[in-house]
């Protein structure tokens, strides 16, 4: 079985200003988006740039390509050398944001990348490569277009991260052949699921497994009288709400929805309003889903959402804005153009680079912090 899902792609501009203009690409990059909305209107972007303030990318993916080539325009006069270690970072941080809030997409990462870019330092190649492991269970993977030798360094580490996730590398020659490969890479793309798709049941690798469980948030206790959202009964015992959307319901119910709407790990689900990702005890969830302990009362038919018609409802509120981030992976970058100026003889000094995962809420960060910037945990 093949996976036809509905793609959220995350463009990633790496064309060193020097060598491609803006120009040159804009027409494939506007046929490229044009292409697969006519295939699956259902597809959104996003973009990532490196501009001379730092990395940028949009706060939300949008259905709106005009909307994604506008702002790369009027970006275009101070765009910069990419860091491409910097980027995938970023863009891995973003999409896992993305994936805990909506259900039913396949992720892409798109590397428009040609000779200029940074290499991929040595000491990030392995942690991207961890990072790549965790996240393409979603499922995400990273295709690649690279105008250049196919056979350098840079092309090579890239290769590596690419096979890693499912995706591909086109290493062409000319600016030409990137119209006819991004009109290729418009098709639908085919994911061959492994064995346990084949059986309707969705499973994620035991390994990953603690990291979606750290990323789902439980829910809220409620002590006022609330009418739970699931079964429609007044209560004001065992209910607790989403705390994303407010919505309240029994534990109880959602754990029977738990049965339909887990993401692969049977006590980790979504939201009936709103996707979130939630999570009850584990014990508690497989009670209620085996009979051991009562259900309040028959669930209401509590339909599935149109994952697409909210999006849509989403987007009409507000337009996508610009996020200005720092770069978390220039340090590298500076050394190593440091001891490539000062010293060219000398051996680099390895360094070992390190990205952390909080063992709380799996926000991902770089090395070297006490505290999680996201929830606080103590880390060491
Ligand atoms: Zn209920
Ligand atoms: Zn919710
Ligand atoms: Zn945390």
């Amino acid at each position: 079985m093949q996976s036809t899902r509905s793609e959220d792609c995350l463009i990633f501009y790496a064309f060193t200003p020097e060598n491609i203009k803006l120009r040159q690409v804009y027409n494939s990059l506007s046929d490229f988006m044009k292409n697969k909305q006519i295939t699956d209107p259902s597809d959104r972007f996003n973009l990532i740039v490196f501009h001379k303030d730092g990395p940028n990318y949009l706060d939300h993916f949008t259905f709106d390509s005009d909307y994604i080539l506008k702002t790369l325009k009027s970006m275009s006069k101070d765009l910069s050398k990419a860091n491409i270690a910097g980027g995938i970072f970023i863009a891995i941080t973003f999409i896992i944001e993305v994936y805990k809030k909506i259900s039913e997409k396949i992720f892409r990462l798109l590397i428009l990348v040609d000779d200029g870019a940074y290499e991929i330092p040595d000491a990030y190649l392995p942690p991207l490569q961890e990072l790549i492991k965790v996240v393409k269970d979603m499922p995400f993977f990273i295709d690649t277009i690279l105008i250049g030798s196919p056979y350098s360094d840079q092309a090579q580490k890239l290769l590596k991260l690419t096979n890693l996730c499912n995706g591909e590398l086109f290493g062409i020659n000319n600016i030409k052949d990137l119209n006819p490969t991004l009109t290729g890479l418009s098709e639908k793309k085919y994911i061959s699921e492994p064995t346990f798709v084949k059986q309707r049941l969705r499973k994620i690798l035991p390994d990953n497994q603690p990291f979606y469980i750290n990323l789902a948030d439980t829910p809220e206790p409620l002590s006022e009288i609330t009418t739970c959202s699931i079964c429609f009964q007044k209560d004001n015992h065992g209910i607790v709400k989403c705390p994303s959307c407010d919505n309240p319901a029994h534990e109880v119910c959602w754990a029977q929805w738990a049965e339909i709407a887990n993401i692969g790990i049977r006590h980790v689900f979504r939201c009936h309003n709103c996707f979130n990702i939630l999570k009850l005890d584990k014990r508690f969830v497989i009670d209620v889903q085996t009979g051991k302990i009562p259900t309040i009362a028959e669930m209401q038919k509590v339909e599935k959402k149109n994952i697409v018609d909210y999006l849509h409802e989403l987007e009409a509120k507000i337009k996508p804005k610009i996020v200005q981030t720092d770069d978390p992976m220039a340090l590298e970058i500076k050394a190593m153009m440091e001891t490539k100026k000062a010293e060219p003889k000398k051996e680099i000094q390895k360094r070992r680079a390190s990205v952390k995962i909080c063992p709380n809420c799996s926000k991902i960060m770089m090395g070297d912090r006490k505290n999680c910037p996201s929830c606080g945990y103590v880390l060491f």
